[in-house]
């Protein structure tokens, strides 16, 4: 089935930093000594529905990590809430559960192109990806999507990958622009340059492309900011930078008032409305049809 790319009433959730890998590139520092948090994901999750929260986007760190996912998963469907997961695909390579059904998409997260994907994530890990979509798709009838990282290394590698994963059957790519994690040397070989000529030369590239996938392409030009709320692992609700400057952290998911602005106190729920509304205003969300 094709999904579209809404990213209306949605709330990017990093559950846990924790991960079965240490990317040196990790946008959230994520690795295997990080321990998962401590707070209960079920009073969050119930808290995201009194928000008028409507999509969760689980990320991590690796969410197949994280302990209590299933019984997460299970309660947020049952709440109603639309539910997609980004994920480096160990895991489910080795197992799917049954409840992948769960999920309006799964997301599977790609580097570059096989040379350069394989090279930071290790041999024959771009195939394994692919193989795990076809068995998502065909075995179990999952909508899989793929998320690119467009840096200074992958940003002209785009075609080929375009390609493979329309050949697989994916549903749709979503290109993310890539965000500095501020460590200083990591940053300098990924970042991009300028992520606004980078996002014309894709442009460019993938002219022609856009019937590739049912789902379409996109990209999210993360160095503009204010426009796409994370909860992070420790409950705060932030809005990311994907530049070196701080992110901004708007108040503990649990706060009666958030901030949308420094010194600009707002209900909770409005502070979300306005954010979410800034969706259909930015030009950072970029359709490459
Ligand atoms: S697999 Fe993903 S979440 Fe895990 S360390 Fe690498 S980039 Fe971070």
């Amino acid at each position: 089935m094709v999904r579209h790319f809404s990213t209306h009433r949605l709330v990017c959730w990093r559950l846990s930093r924790h991960c079965n890998r240490a990317c040196s590139f990790c946008l959230s520092t994520s690795g295997p000594r990080v321990a998962h948090p401590g707070h209960d994901p079920f009073v969050i999750a119930e808290r995201l529905l009194e928000l008028k929260v409507e999509k969760i986007s689980y990320s991590g760190g690796e969410p197949f990590e994280y302990p209590l996912f299933a019984r997460l998963v299970d309660h947020v469907r049952e709440l109603g809430i639309l539910q997609l997961v980004t994920t480096n695909g160990d895991r489910l390579s080795i197992d799917i559960p049954a409840w992948i059904k769960s999920f309006e998409y799964v997301k599977l997260s790609f580097y570059g192109s096989r040379s350069i994907h394989d090279r930071l994530m290790g041999r024959g890990n771009y195939d394994q990806q692919l193989s795990l979509a076809d068995r998502l798709i065909s075995a179990h009838d999952v909508t899989v999507g793929a998320n690119y990282m467009l840096s200074a290394e992958s940003v002209d590698d785009v075609r080929v990958f375009v390609e493979d994963v329309a050949r697989c059957g994916f549903n749709d790519v979503l290109f993310q622009t890539y965000i500095h994690n501020r460590r200083t040397r990591v940053d300098r070989r990924f970042a991009l340059s300028g992520p606004q000529q980078a996002i014309a030369r894709l442009r460019d590239s993938l002219a022609g492309y856009a019937d590739r996938l049912p789902g379409g392409m996109k990209v999210h030009d993360y160095s503009q900011r204010d426009w796409f709320v994370v909860l992070d692992e420790a409950g705060r609700l932030t809005l990311p930078s994907s530049t070196a400057e701080p992110d901004f952290i708007m108040g503990r998911v649990t706060d009666d008032v958030l901030q949308v602005e420094p010194e600009v106190p707002v209900s909770a729920r409005s502070a979300l409305e306005t954010i979410w509304k800034r969706r259909f205003d930015t030009d950072a969300i970029i359709d490459l049809a």
